[in-house]
């Protein structure tokens, strides 16, 4: 949690957040943006490099047609207009991982503007603007550990240099931490339905920076903002925002003045540190990359990109709930990502009654993952294994006691449930009636006034013999024939 001054309700009530956030996403392209070095994560420092990535005297960028294509199907997935025409532009600064002295990006015009992303709010949902979403080049990344001389010198690793990237940047529409948390999970979900990204926070292939600030309540201009910059995961995103808007906060009320700088969230004592003083467009002294022609996106271009847009994940939690007849609730984990919602509806089709599918994985599944730290990803139980079980379950041939214990041995041998129905020697019900009779039997015998009740028309007192019969079976008799048995006895 993070770590905030003291305040009072009451006076954090008086003021309005205002968030914005802007995020950084690599996009999967084999080569970098504009040479043809490899893009890959991991490899040896320095090893992919070349003279357009380092910026060397006379080498000339080419434009990646891969880059350009993925980053107009993210713009299209988040509802951006995709610009005719966009300039590439130099953002001069210097810093030790920029070889060249300037970062090739996008400024005036973009590729991509106007977009939204509905998140869900206490008033329902709410729709979070997107300002603008354009290419740029990755810089290098400094190493200031892992060395024997570490102390006193950084390295640097240029791999990453010139990896693409889509920048997509919010609108303040954002007025709490929890609706940044929503809109970051809302956006990386969109992103990894499209496939441009891996959307992996721990390689920093997504990575969120967050102009913050704070108003009284009913004031049109914005207060101050601070920016926190390189935080790397979005529970983390959220306690800084907290953090930085109580301290905004009490600086204010005590009568002092926010200070336009970037901030460093330190995730472990839950606290923001000035940095830097925030830069302003006029440091980065922008002009038109000469080096590159305006990139043209024709319409032409722009449809066949548009017919490789996937079901994005909010019309297919519609869908999916309206086909299978599933709740909300289902599907909402049922579609977390696309291979696990395709999954979910390849075994949903080949099932007998797709609705049980969706109620095994909820019921018996996901407890057994939160138990061991899975994500539903990492299931032993595969979604066919989920359809199988639910088939033998809806046809009688194995108990819902039966499925519990198969569900536990799948989880303690860390294989699929079809594996282990065959290891167990394929098991059923007992269906032999004479054992279960010789129990009802029994059972009538001992409980007299129960039978009385039934017979005097107290039909529920069925339910109660039902589950001494189940009881008595240790879950191994089908619930249909107990039931045939019993009314057939008691009648
Ligand atoms: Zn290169």
């Amino acid at each position: 949690m993070a770590t905030t001054p003291q305040i009072s309700a009451a006076v954090l009530a008086k003021y309005e957040p205002v968030i914005g956030l802007e995020v950084h996403v690599q996009l999967l392209t084999v080569s970098k943006i504009f040479c043809s070095c490899s893009t890959r994560f991991g490899d040896p420092p320095n090893t992919n490099v070349c003279p357009v990535c380092l910026g060397l005297p006379g080498a000339l960028p080419v434009l990646n047609r891969k880059a350009v294509e993925f980053a107009v199907l993210a713009s299209m997935a988040i509802g951006c207009r995709v610009n005719e025409a966009s300039i590439f532009a130099r953002k001069n600064y210097f810093y030790p991982d920029l070889p060249k002295g300037y970062q090739i990006s996008q400024y005036d015009k973009p590729l991509a503007e106007f977009g939204m992303i509905e998140v869900p709010s206490r008033e329902g949902t709410k729709k979070i603007g997107i300002t603008r979403l354009h290419l740029e080049e990755d810089a290098g990344k400094s190493l200031h550990d892992g060395f024997p001389d570490s102390a006193d010198s950084t390295a640097i690793d240029l791999n990453r240099t010139g990896v693409p990237l889509i920048e997509i940047v919010s609108e303040p529409d954002i007025a709490s931490p929890d609706e940044a948390y929503e809109y970051l999970t809302r956006l990386k979900e969109i992103i990894l339905y499209t496939g441009v990204s891996d959307c992996n926070m721990e390689e920093g292939s997504l990575r969120c920076d967050a102009n913050v600030s704070v108003r009284p309540r009913g004031q049109k201009e914005f207060g101050t903002k601070t920016e926190v910059k390189n935080v790397n995961s979005f529970r983390f995103i959220r306690e800084a925002l907290e953090y930085e808007i109580e301290r905004h906060i009490s600086v204010i009320e005590s009568g002092g003045k926010i200070t336009q700088e970037t901030r460093l969230y330190n995730s472990n004592e839950g606290k923001t540190y000035g940095m830097r003083s925030k830069e302003q467009a006029h440091d980065y002294r922008y002009f038109p990359e000469p080096d590159l022609l305006p990139l043209v996106v024709d319409e032409k271009w722009r449809g066949e990109i548009r017919k490789t847009l996937p079901e994005l994940p909010e019309a297919r939690r519609k869908r999916v709930v309206a086909d299978y007849g599933i709740t909300a609730k289902d599907a909402e984990v049922l579609t977390s990502s696309k291979a696990l919602a395709d999954q979910f509806e390849e075994a949903a089709k080949a099932a007998k009654n797709p609705k049980r599918v969706a109620n095994l994985v909820q019921s018996e599944l996901a407890g057994r993952l939160k138990a061991k730290n899975l994500e539903i990803e990492q299931s032993p139980i595969s979604m066919k294994g989920v359809a199988m079980s639910a088939d033998l379950v809806e046809s009688g041939t194995i108990s819902g006691k039966m499925l519990k214990d198969l569900y536990d041995l799948s989880f303690e041998r860390g294989k699929d449930f079809p594996i282990v129905y065959e290891e167990e020697g394929r098991p059923q019900q007992s269906t032999d009636s004479s054992a279960l009779e010789k129990i009802i039997d029994e059972l009538i015998a001992a409980n007299p006034k129960q039978v009385e009740q039934y017979r005097a028309g107290k039909k529920t007192v069925l339910g109660f013999f039902v589950g001494q019969v189940m009881k008595a079976s240790k879950g191994q008799a089908s619930p249909q024939i107990v039931n045939e048995l019993l009314s057939k006895k008691l009648d």
